[in-house]
């Protein structure tokens, strides 16, 4: 049997991350995040001093040798650039958005689409991104589109990135949550939208354990379908 694809699309801060992590291991299935490659493209955007804005050719050219890969240990996925682990250093705001930017960028998009339609080829898999249901794997078996409101995901944000210990406020993170929802949604190449065949989960007000109880019975159900 061919192996399952679980994808989760949403903009961000809709709980992608947190509740595909726990579900994969409730499913014993491998999670995938694909915001980490955006976000390690930016990352090596930031660090060659691009303007990840308007250097658009420099970005293009930057992809002809760049190298991302990701292992998965105990503690979830680690994002490698270049050989290095920079699993914790693409989690500021700044390259928050400047993964934005160059998501925008055709040639950035299908590069980190074929690694990621390569990783997903053989074991049972959980990907979370923006264009996953409706570009990367359009025949995923299952399609979910994870949103809640602008408020519910800036606070959500503004809550972990205070945790990691950063120093932010509630309104800068509200700022690049509503930018990051433009950008994505509006670009011309695999825009942020909900996929054919998805089902729409909204999380606003709930909390985390309410959400992964909703999405675990949701698939719990249409993975009885394919595992019959
Ligand atoms: O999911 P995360 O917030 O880490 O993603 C960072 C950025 O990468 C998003 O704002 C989005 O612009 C981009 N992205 C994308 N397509 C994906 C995953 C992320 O364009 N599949």
């Amino acid at each position: 049997m061919k192996n399952i694809q679980i994808v989760i699309d949403g903009p961000a801060g809709a709980g992608k991350s947190t509740i595909s992590k726990l579900i994969a291991k409730k499913f014993n299935f491998l999670y995938i995040d694909t915001g980490a490659m955006y976000r390690a493209v930016g990352l090596k955007a930031l660090r060659n001093n691009f303007d990840t804005k308007s250097d658009t050719e420099k970005i293009i050219k930057m992809m002809d040798d760049i190298d991302i890969s990701i292992s998965h240990g105990d503690d979830g996925q680690h994002i490698y650039l270049d050989g290095e682990d920079v699993t914790s250093k693409i989690r500021t705001p700044e390259v928050s958005i400047a993964a934005s930017d160059v998501s925008a960028i055709p040639e950035v998009r299908v590069k980190l689409a074929s690694l990621q339609r390569k990783l997903a080829e053989t074991d049972n898999i959980i990907m979370d991104g923006r264009d996953i249901g409706s570009y990367v794997l359009p025949n995923a078996q299952i399609k979910i589109f994870l949103t809640a409101s602008i408020e519910d995901r800036a606070r959500r944000r503004y809550e972990e990135l205070i945790q990691n210990g950063m120093k932010v406020n509630y309104n800068d993170v509200k700022a690049d949550i509503k930018y990051r929802d433009t950008n994505d949604s509006s670009r011309k190449v695999a825009p942020l939208k909900i996929p054919e065949g998805a089902i729409v989960i909204d999380t606003t007000g709930n909390t985390l354990e309410q959400s992964v109880r909703l999405l675990t019975d949701t698939i719990k159900e249409r993975l009885s379908c394919f595992l019959k």
